[in-house]
């Protein structure tokens, strides 16, 4: 701007004008004019050359990555000051704004698909680019014009009491990490956002024939400004809002053609574990084709900013990792880190009428008072030894089958070498275990929770369901620890999407496989984009999504249903709250997992209302603070504030008690969650809640309907189906990843030894690939 703009001369004129009738013309005129508009930008930007003031490298500025930042930062300002000064848009209006949009990308010589399609995509986008930008001496002076625009000295008083305040206000809407880079102190968001709300009260006040006169009759000028034939850009034309690429620019997204291409590898879902299989084989040297349905990779291991204007990356779903085998990390070398927990858990109780709880973690010694105080006596904690002894040898000796072929039942059993251990674990109910070792109802309860997660089943269920789970709880990494993955879940995703594509792999989103055929030579995918179909042909499929969705693509007929039980709540604090037992420093208990309701009473209480078909009187659930252990998930503005992310995972509510009102429901489950955890607080949480850039809570609460309609879990089960047992059965193949069509193999968490973030049936499934013969 500094080079080829004239705007310190005419800073209120031409450019302005000219800026304000290309905007008006592509929101208000018709196509034609558009286009018009759009030939005029493309024919200046052709002409203009910018020398980069540090490199002295000499470019044109039509350059892509400059003109999507542009596109971008325009885009989402729009957006991000439109929804603060309170103009009520949903989520969803605003994703197709974005999405509409690319229209006037491509009008300046963007390709739409490079360009972002959603929030989410611009959260990414920005995030991206946050480490590329400096506020350099020419930034500075743009800056300082900005807010003190030369004009007549007699206009001076003017400027100063009317220019700069809009120029004030503009500058505190942007976002913290840009008055970051200017060295300044960013406001607090909610004054300014009070600030927009009445500026954009009063400006919506002034009638629109007048409005759109400012600057002088910019739009109307705009409509009948004369220019030789409208050349149309050079993407395609008629543009319609097509699959949103998943990493919007700098970066070569590939965007499939119609009609069939061939691969060694096509893999239908870029989940965390398609994304493990794809780098393998890649990096094997096979060519790999990775087809999304979604605008984003991840499926149910992603970060994302579900609160408008929070600078505040959340996992949204998956939060925790135990069972991704470091061998995976190192084999892809993923530039991936954990973090561990100092606190274990904390849950709170009331005895004697007084408040108390038990924690877990921070030594050995810390540990065992921590018991001692809570049941008057050091046997529960003798028991807690043993029995996590007895765990962790199991541990050691069953997590590196888990990425080797299948072993058999009585290979693992040998394995094992324990009879009392195989005999609790794998024949008896679990809780025939927990009664024998524990006598306590909440270290009981504590115990067992492990075996209910996602799992919808009784301490004694006969199905052994909650078994399994319990042993894929205790088992990750040979210890059972769950860490934090630092920068939240997301960060293992996008490191695997970046190995994968480093090492070749084409990964593409916004495509939805509709079918997938094969024989014994190979197969096929028929997928479904904005476009049309098109078909991606393959010596093996491998599918990421779930046994369900894998039999609807098959057409064969499709496994038991296993529905998905849990309450997903993600939330944002100003602080932690204060708890009502005054021997616990909030900062500890909410590091580690919070029981809430999970005595082993409760639980068995809150299966049985379940199963009758109520919600739970009192909804068991855990609460974990990501940001305690990693930061770096919040905003430099929102961690110097001591603000805090909650995360909670409710138990015992299948999906069949929201059949018919969804929203109700989860309205009804989320209240009685959360009276239940401010029985343990000494203020209401709604106390702590931050809000928006909108003024709305921030709050939001997934069911399993949700889940199903959001990520395609059946049943909103979270690991795609019930968990197997670690060894091989009738057709579960050599690396149970095989399916009936002998090309194509599963690769989520459906298979056997799936579930969780792991990255195990993504491996199994290359390497399942790897040793059949082409
Ligand atoms: C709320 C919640 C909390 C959880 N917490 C944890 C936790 O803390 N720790 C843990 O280890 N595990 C946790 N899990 C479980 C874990 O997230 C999943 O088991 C794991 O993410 C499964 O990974 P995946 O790659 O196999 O499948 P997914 O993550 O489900 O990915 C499958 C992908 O396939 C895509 N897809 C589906 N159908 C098609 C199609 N027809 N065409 C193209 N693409 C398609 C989907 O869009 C998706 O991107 C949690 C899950 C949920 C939902």
């Amino acid at each position: 701007m500094l080079q080829n703009s004239d705007f310190r001369r005419d800073g209120w004129g031409r450019r302005l004008g000219r800026t304000a009738d290309f905007v008006g013309v592509t929101t208000y005129g018709t196509t034609e004019d558009a286009e018009r508009a759009g030939a005029r930008v493309r024919g200046i930007h052709r002409r203009l050359m910018v020398t980069d003031p540090v490199s002295g490298e000499r470019y044109g500025v039509g350059e892509p990555g400059l003109l999507c930042w542009v596109h971008c930062a325009e885009v989402d300002s729009y957006l991000q000051v439109l929804r603060r000064s309170g103009y009520p848009l949903t989520d969803a209006q605003a994703d197709r704004y974005i999405a509409e949009r690319r229209v006037s990308a491509r009008l300046v010589g963007l390709d739409p698909q490079e360009v972002p399609a959603n929030r989410a995509e611009l959260a990414a986008y920005f995030e991206e680019m946050r480490p590329r930008l400096t506020a350099g001496p020419e930034a500075r002076e743009v800056d300082d014009f900005l807010r003190r625009p030369p004009v007549q000295p007699l206009l001076i008083p003017a400027r100063d009491l009317l220019w700069r305040r809009v120029a004030a206000l503009a500058y505190a809407a942007l976002p913290p990490y840009a008055h970051d880079l200017y060295g300044r102190p960013a406001p607090a968001p909610a004054p300014v956002t009070h600030r927009l709300r009445a500026t954009g009260t009063l400006l919506r006040r002034v009638p629109p024939h007048l409005r759109r006169q400012r600057p002088p009759k910019h739009i109307p000028r705009a409509l009948s400004r004369p220019v030789p034939s409208p050349c149309p850009a050079p993407h395609k034309i008629p543009w319609r809002p097509s699959g949103p690429p998943d990493h919007p620019v700098l970066r070569r997204t590939m965007s499939v053609n119609q009609g069939t291409r061939a691969y060694d590898a096509v893999i239908v879902g870029a989940g965390h574990n398609g994304l493990v299989a794809a780098a393998y084989l890649a990096r094997a040297g096979r060519s790999v084709l990775v087809l999304e349905r979604l605008g984003h990779t991840g499926g149910a291991a992603v970060s994302s900013t579900p609160f408008a204007g929070v600078e505040a990356r959340l996992s949204r779903y998956s939060y925790l990792v135990s069972l991704l085998p470091r061998k995976i990390v190192a084999d892809l070398g993923l530039d991936f880190r954990l973090r561990s927990r100092t606190i274990s858990s904390y849950t709170p109780v009331e005895r004697a009428g007084r408040p108390t709880g038990l924690l877990v973690g921070g030594g050995e010694a810390r540990t065992r008072d921590a018991f001692a105080r809570l049941t008057g006596g050091a046997r529960e904690y003798a028991a807690w030894q043993r029995f996590y002894g007895m765990t962790g040898r199991v541990a050691e000796r069953v997590f590196p089958t888990l990425t080797e072929p299948l072993p058999t039942r009585d290979e693992l059993h040998r394995r094992i070498d324990d009879e009392s251990a195989w005999r609790a674990l794998f024949e008896e109910p679990i809780g025939a275990a927990v009664e024998e070792y524990f006598e306590d109802d909440l270290v009981r309860g504590v115990v067992l929770t492990d075996a209910l997660i996602g799992t919808f089943a009784d301490a004694h269920d006969p199905s052994l369901a909650q078994n399994r789970c319990f042993l894929y709880h205790v088992i990750g990494g040979g210890t059972g620890a769950w860490d934090v993955p630092v920068g939240g879940m997301g960060a293992l995703t996008d490191a695997l999407a970046a190995a994968a594509r480093a090492a070749g792999a084409e990964i593409v989103t916004g495509h939805e496989a509709v079918r997938v055929t094969g024989d014994e030579s190979g197969a096929e995918v028929t997928y479904r984009t904005a476009d049309g179909e098109g078909v991606a042909a393959a010596r093996h499929v491998l599918v990421n999504a779930a046994p369900q969705e894998l039999a609807a693509l098959t057409g064969d007929t499709p496994p038991e249903p296993a529905e998905g039980a849990q309450l997903k709540v993600n939330m944002l604090l100003t602080r932690l709250p204060k708890l009502r037992d005054p021997d616990v420093d909030p900062r500890e208990a909410f590091a580690g997992t919070f029981h809430i309701a999970e005595g082993y009473g409760q639980l068995a209480t809150a299966h049985a209302q379940a199963a009758a078909g109520r919600l739970p009187a009192a909804p068991p659930s855990e609460i974990y603070c990501h940001s305690l252990t990693d930061p770096t998930i919040l905003g430099p503005e929102l961690a110097g504030r001591g603000y805090q992310t909650l995360t909670l995972f409710g138990l015992h509510t299948p999906a069949r008690l929201f059949d018919g009102d969804n929203d109700g429901v989860r309205e009804e489950l989320l209240d009685a969650t959360l009276a239940e955890l401010d029985a343990h607080l000494a203020e209401p949480l709604a106390d702590c809640l931050a809000t928006d850039a909108d003024g709305r809570p921030c709050i939001e609460a997934k069911t399993p309907l949700d889940l199903e309609r959001d990520l395609r879990l059946p049943g909103g089960n979270i690991f795609h189906r019930a968990l197997s047992w670690p060894y091989s059965q009738t057709d579960t193949g050599r690396w149970g990843v095989e399916t009936p069509h002998p090309r194509v193999l599963l690769c989520g968490a459906g298979a056997v030894r799936g579930g969780g973030v792991s990255g195990v049936p993504g491996h199994n499934a290359a390497m399942a690939v790897l040793e059949q013969k082409a």
